[in-house]
C-alpha cells in the first residue's frame, strides 16, 4: 500500500491570503513605527519601534535618554550623549519593567537594529524584525540572521 504524505495543511490560496493580510499588518506596525519615531528628541537621528507578540502591541519605544533624565539627546559638540538608549532598547527594556516577555515577539523599527541593540533582541526572545530603512552598518543584521531571528525589511509602507 502507497502511502502518500499530506500535503501543506493550507491551500495555495489560503497560504496567500494569509501572507497579504500579514503584509499589511506588517506594514501598519510599521507605520505606528514611524509615528513613535517622531516623538524622539534627539535630533541627529529619529527612530521608533513597535513590539508585537501574539498580535498585541505590548511596548514601543523611540531613541531618547533614560527616565529621569533631560531628554537632549546631544551635547554641546552635537555628539549623542552615549547613555541614549535606542528605541529598541527603549522597547525591551519597557517590557522587563512589565508582566510582559518578548518571547517568540516581533519587532518592527524604522532603522535596522546596530549590533549593540541586536544582542538584545535575540536574548531577549524576539523572533522576527521587520525593518524600514537599513543602516549603513550590517553587522547587527547579519547577527540576528546567523542567530536564527528572521528578519525582513519592508521599504514602502503604502
Ligand atoms: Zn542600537
Amino acid at each position: 500500500m502507497h502511502y502518500s504524505k499530506p500535503f501543506e495543511h493550507k491551500s495555495i490560496f489560503q497560504n496567500t491570503m494569509i501572507e497579504k493580510k500579514q503584509a499589511k499588518y506588517d506594514k501598519a506596525y510599521l507605520r505606528m513605527a514611524s509615528e513613535w519615531s517622531k516623538l524622539s528628541y534627539c535630533n541627529r537621528k529619529q527612530v521608533g519601534a513597535i513590539i508585537v507578540r501574539d498580535r498585541m502591541i505590548i511596548s514601543d519605544g523611540y531613541n531618547g535618554t533614560p527616565s529621569g533624565f533631560e531628554n537632549c539627546c546631544e551635547d554641546e559638540e552635537g555628539l549623542t550623549k552615549w547613555y541614549v538608549l535606542h528605541a529598541e532598547a527603549n522597547a525591551i527594556s519597557k517590557v522587563a519593567n512589565s508582566t510582559q516577555s518578548c518571547d517568540q515577539a516581533t519587532l518592527y523599527i524604522t532603522l535596522s537594529p546596530c549590533k549593540e541593540c541586536s544582542k538584545l533582541i535575540h536574548q531577549s526572545g524576539i523572533k522576527r524584525v521587520v525593518y524600514q530603512n537599513g543602516y549603513r552598518d550590517t553587522s547587527g543584521i547579519d547577527f540576528l540572521v546567523k542567530a536564527g531571528v528572521i528578519v525582513d525589511q519592508i521599504k514602502e509602507l503604502d
